[in-house]
């Protein structure tokens, strides 16, 4: 496999900010389901998710057989609901209502994981949502793209994310952005790891809203 690390989207460089401060947010489970639509896509392939600990794989299971799905059998599903996103994922509930109060204040990036081969994909999806904000989608680490983003804009960065090891891959890299940790599904919650320092838990987008205006005022 190459070692070359993907990415689809708009080069950092060319991003004009418009506003001193800048919202970075992740998309699967901050502003677009991804585990519920997951659970569906699973039950129509005849399997499901029984949660005992953070991770997929092993926790995927044959209804008929009982046997755990392969990391290679979720790769594919994974990709398959990436592939129907635009009738599998919905908007993550109260998100299209605080990302229109919060543009007032900041400009907002996308930051995506997601194999950047479906950003044209995603694109349609978010611009049908009225979310025409950039989309970076891509395979290196978000602490190096959040770094380069941040040195752009100058003014106080806020940075979403379901999953907390993306959480402290951007607290390394740049410690003075503000870190909010969001996962509209609860299926995980208990099992999730120990947030890293500093970042704030946001229940729901109402909380999550107020946690990012306090942060983009306060810095
Ligand atoms: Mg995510």
């Amino acid at each position: 496999m190459s070692r070359e690390r993907h990415t689809e989207g708009p080069a950092i460089g060319t991003l004009k900010p418009t506003k001193p401060g800048l919202l970075v947010l992740d998309i699967d489970e901050v502003v677009l389901e991804f585990i519920a639509p997951f659970e569906r896509l699973l039950e129509e392939m005849g399997a499901r998710l029984h949660v005992d600990g953070f991770r997929l794989t092993g926790n995927v299971r044959s209804i008929s057989t009982g046997t755990a799905l392969t990391g290679h059998e979720l790769d594919g599903i994974t990709a398959r609901l990436y592939e129907e996103q635009i009738e599998r994922q919905p908007a993550v509930p109260g998100v299209l209502k605080a990302l229109e109060s919060l543009s007032s204040l900041a400009d907002i990036v996308f930051l995506t994981a997601m194999t950047p081969s479906y950003h044209a994909r995603r694109r349609t999806l978010l611009d049908g949502l009225g979310l025409t904000h950039p989309m970076i989608a891509t395979e290196r680490s978000k602490g190096g793209v959040v770094a380069e983003l941040a040195a752009l804009w100058g003014g106080p960065v806020v940075f979403v994310d379901d999953l907390p090891p993306n959480l402290e891959a951007v607290r390394r890299s740049v410690p003075e952005v503000h870190l909010v940790h969001l996962m509209a599904n609860t299926v995980f919650r208990p099992h999730l790891p120990p947030l890293p320092p500093g970042a704030l838990a946001a229940a729901d987008w109402d909380e999550a809203e107020a946690l990012i205006r306090e942060r983009l005022a306060v810095a």
